[in-house]
C-alpha cells in the first residue's frame, strides 16, 4: 500500500467529461490499495479569463485582490472532482489551501510555501477519503490568499507529497512524457524513461514547459520522485528522480531550445574597473533579469559587452543600457531579437569530454555560426539566428543519438 498524491492539470480537467475521467483514475489508484492526495489546477484557460477580467477592471489590479481573484479558479475545480468521485461511490473531501492550511510568504503572485500542516490531510485519509486539494494557493501570516505564480499547482502537489513523505507524486497532463527535445521540431524525439532532477531543472529553465521549474527545485530538495505521465492513456510516462550510476553514463539526455531572448550589445565601453556593476545594477533596478552576458577581449581600453534579456522586456532593458552608456560615455546599444538559445543537457557532461566539441561541430556543419557561447556543469548554450533554430536542434538531436535508447532502463 502506497501513499501517492496525484496532479491533473488544466487541460486534464478541461471539461465536465474530462473531471469524470479523472474521478474514475483516481478511483482505480484507491481501489489498488494507494491512499489518495488529488492536487488540481483550474479548468484550462480559466486563470488566464480571470486575469484578463482584473485588466479590465484596472489599469494595474491590486496584487492582493488579484490572487483572491485567481485562486477561484481552483475552488471550481475541486468541488467538482470532489462531486464526481462521491457520486461514483468514493467518499472523497475537498480543501482550499487556507483550510489545510498550506502556508506562504506575502509575495502575492510568485508566493512560497514555508509550511505545510498534514494532519487534516491524513485525517481524511484515515477514514478511506480520497482528499481533494486545490493547487496554485496558499494563505500567508495575515490569512491572505497567496498564489505560487503560473503553473504553480505542480509545486502544491510536490510540497504535499514532500509533507506527507508520499510514495510517489503523479503528475498527469496533456503529454506523455518528458522528451529528448520538441516532437513538434524533431519527429524523431523520444520519450525519456528517466531524467534526474538537475537535468529537468536546467530542462525547465530553458523552455522545456512539462514542469513548473520550482516544483523540480522541491522535489530535488526534499528527493520526492515525480512521475510525469499522460491523463489520457495508462502508459508509463517519465519519471525524474536522483541520478544515479547509468545516468551519467549518458552523454546529453535532451536538446532545447528558447526564442524568448533578445540580445542587446553596448558598444565601446571604457574598460575600467565598476562599468560592469553600474550596467547590470540598473538592469537589476528595473527587474530586468539578464541570462547570458559577453564582455570581449579589450582593445585600447575599451570592450563590448552583450548580453540576452526576455523578450518581454527588452525596451525596458534598452533604456536602462541607454542611459548608462550615455553617462559612462560608451557607444551605441544595439538590439538583435533575431537570435535564439539552442542547448544541450546531460549529468554525463561532468565526466565525459569532448561534447562542447561535438555540439559546435554538428552547428558548423550545417553552417549555423554561434554567436555567444554559454555552460553550466550539465549544460552548453549557444545563441544562434533565430531562422536556424529548428535546423540546430535536429542536428544536435543527430549527432548525439538521442533517437536512440542509450541504455536499458527500467522504472
Ligand atoms: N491555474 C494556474 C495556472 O493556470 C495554476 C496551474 O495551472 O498550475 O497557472
Ligand atoms: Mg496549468
Amino acid at each position: 500500500m502506497a501513499l501517492v498524491v496525484q496532479k491533473y492539470g488544466g487541460t486534464s480537467v478541461g471539461d465536465v467529461e474530462r473531471i469524470k475521467n479523472v474521478a474514475r483514475r483516481v478511483i482505480a489508484s484507491q481501489k489498488k490499495g494507494n491512499d489518495v492526495v488529488v492536487v488540481v489546477s483550474a479548468i484550462g484557460g480559466e486563470t488566464d479569463r480571470l486575469l484578463e477580467l482584473a485588466h479590465e477592471t484596472a489599469d494595474s489590479p491590486d496584487e492582493r485582490e488579484v490572487d483572491v481573484l485567481i485562486s477561484t479558479g481552483e475552488q471550481v475545480s475541486i468541488a467538482l472532482l470532489a462531486m464526481a468521485l462521491k457520486s461514483m461511490g468514493q467518499d472523497a473531501q475537498s480543501f482550499l489551501g487556507f483550510q489545510i492550511p498550506i502556508l506562504t510568504d506575502s509575495a502575492y503572485g510568485k508566493a512560497r510555501i514555508s509550511h505545510i500542516d498534514s494532519e487534516k490531510i491524513l485525517e481524511a485519509l484515515k477514514t478511506g477519503k480520497v482528499v481533494v486539494v486545490a493547487g496554485f494557493q496558499g494563505i500567508d501570516g495575515d490569512n491572505s490568499i497567496t498564489t505560487l505564480g503560473r503553473g504553480g499547482s505542480d509545486t502544491t502537489a510536490v510540497a504535499i507529497a514532500a509533507a506527507l513523505n508520499a510514495d510517489v507524486c503523479e503528475i498527469y497532463t496533456d503529454v506523455d512524457g518528458v522528451y529528448t527535445t520538441d516532437p513538434n521540431v524533431c519527429e524523431r524525439a523520444r520519450k525519456l524513461n528517466r531524467i534526474s532532477y538537475e537535468e529537468m531543472m536546467e530542462m525547465a529553465s530553458l523552455g522545456a514547459k512539462v514542469l513548473q521549474i520550482r516544483s523540480v527545485a522541491f522535489a530535488m530538495r526534499y528527493n520526492v520522485p515525480i512521475h510525469v505521465r499522460s491523463s489520457f492513456n495508462d502508459q508509463m510516462g517519465t519519471l525524474v528522480c536522483m541520478e544515479d550510476k547509468d545516468m551519467e553514463k549518458v552523454l546529453v539526455s535532451g536538446v532545447t531550445y528558447n526564442i524568448g531572448e533578445a540580445k542587446l550589445t553596448v558598444t565601446q565601453v571604457p574598460d575600467r574597473p565598476g562599468i560592469a556593476a553600474k550596467l547590470f545594477g540598473a538592469l537589476a533596478d528595473e527587474n530586468v533579469m539578464v541570462d547570458m552576458i559577453i564582455q570581449n577581449v579589450s582593445r585600447e581600453g575599451y570592450t563590448d559587452v552583450t548580453f540576452t534579456v526576455l523578450k518581454t522586456d527588452t525596451s525596458k532593458a534598452f533604456a536602462a543600457a541607454k542611459k548608462v552608456a550615455a553617462e559612462i560615455k560608451a557607444g551605441d546599444v544595439i538590439i538583435d531579437e533575431d537570435i535564439a538559445k539552442v542547448s544541450i543537457v546531460g549529468t554525463g557532461m561532468r565526466s565525459h569530454w569532448g561534447v562542447a566539441s561535438s555540439m559546435f561541430s554538428a552547428l558548423a556543419k550545417e553552417n549555423i555560426n554561434i554567436q555567444m557561447i554559454s555552460t553550466s556543469e550539465i549544460r552548453i548554450s549557444c545563441v544562434i539566428e533565430s531562422k536556424y533554430t529548428e535546423l540546430a536542434v535536429r542536428a544536435l538531436h543527430d549527432a548525439f543519438q538521442l533517437e536512440k535508447e542509450q541504455l536499458q532502463e527500467e522504472i
